[in-house]
């Protein structure tokens, strides 16, 4: 190799790392938020929430808020998202929006198992205190969960040592400052079309009956006991 070519390769091999750390930091300050893979397979709920369903759901509309969350906080000092969450009244649409389906889809998937469970301890104890009997809370849940309006989610909370049943509209929780029902969420439903009309078109209810088989009540349970 000639010296002048010599010189050409190690300068362009130079301007190429030089590019490429550039692009890893721009990909670093867009990638803030991050989609994680289900914590079970896609079929795994079936019959009562269907492959296609979770692929969808998970792959494309969770993915999208995931996306559309971290270009509307682009260039902008990095929160968490209970920051957010908590500081939504002073944030754009988008950010309520896509910050609350992050948030929302993000446990949604933890409070889903295969085979599913039952209440136990403090937790079981508290639902029977507050709501009567189980079947009371189920019924009281279930309706909150099919007279949303619209899209939404149901949500069962704790606001300190209570527990309350309460809906939202959108991508909106109970985390957020503009709440009408604050708490912490232990368990939540998303009553979104998308959660359901492939397998069960305009049959929320059906849905609803369906979801009380796969919802995960140790992940309720641990949520209850370590949250103040
Ligand atoms: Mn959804």
């Amino acid at each position: 190799m000639k010296r002048r070519e010599f010189v050409a390769a190690t300068l362009g091999g130079m301007a190429s790392i030089v590019a490429g750390a550039s692009v890893q930091a721009q990909e670093k300050a867009v990638t803030a938020f991050t989609l994680a893979n289900l914590p079970y397979a896609f079929n795994a709920l079936e019959p009562y929430i269907d492959k296609m369903t979770m692929e969808i759901h998970h792959g494309k509309h969770h993915a999208a808020y995931v996306n559309n969350l971290n270009n509307a906080t682009k260039g902008t000092e990095t929160k968490s998202l209970e920051d957010i969450l908590a500081n939504v009244s002073k944030l754009s649409p988008t950010i309520r929006n896509n910050g609350g389906g992050h948030w929302n889809h993000s446990e949604f998937w933890k409070w889903l198992t295969p085979g599913g469970s039952q209440p136990t301890g403090e937790l079981a104890a508290s639902i029977t205190r507050d709501f009567g009997s189980f079947d009371k809370f189920k019924e009281q849940f279930g309706q909150a969960a099919t007279g949303r309006f619209g899209s939404g989610w149901a949500w069962l909370i704790k606001q300190h040592d209570k527990l309350v049943i309460a809906s939202t509209p959108n991508q909106d929780n109970p985390l957020m400052d503009i709440a009408d029902v604050k708490g912490i969420p232990v368990l939540g439903l998303d009553v979104w079309e998308h959660a359901y009309y492939l397998k069960y078109q305009n049959r929320r209810a059906d849905y609803v009956q369906a979801w009380w088989n796969v919802v995960n009540w140790d992940e309720a349970g641990k949520r209850f006991v370590t949250s103040k």
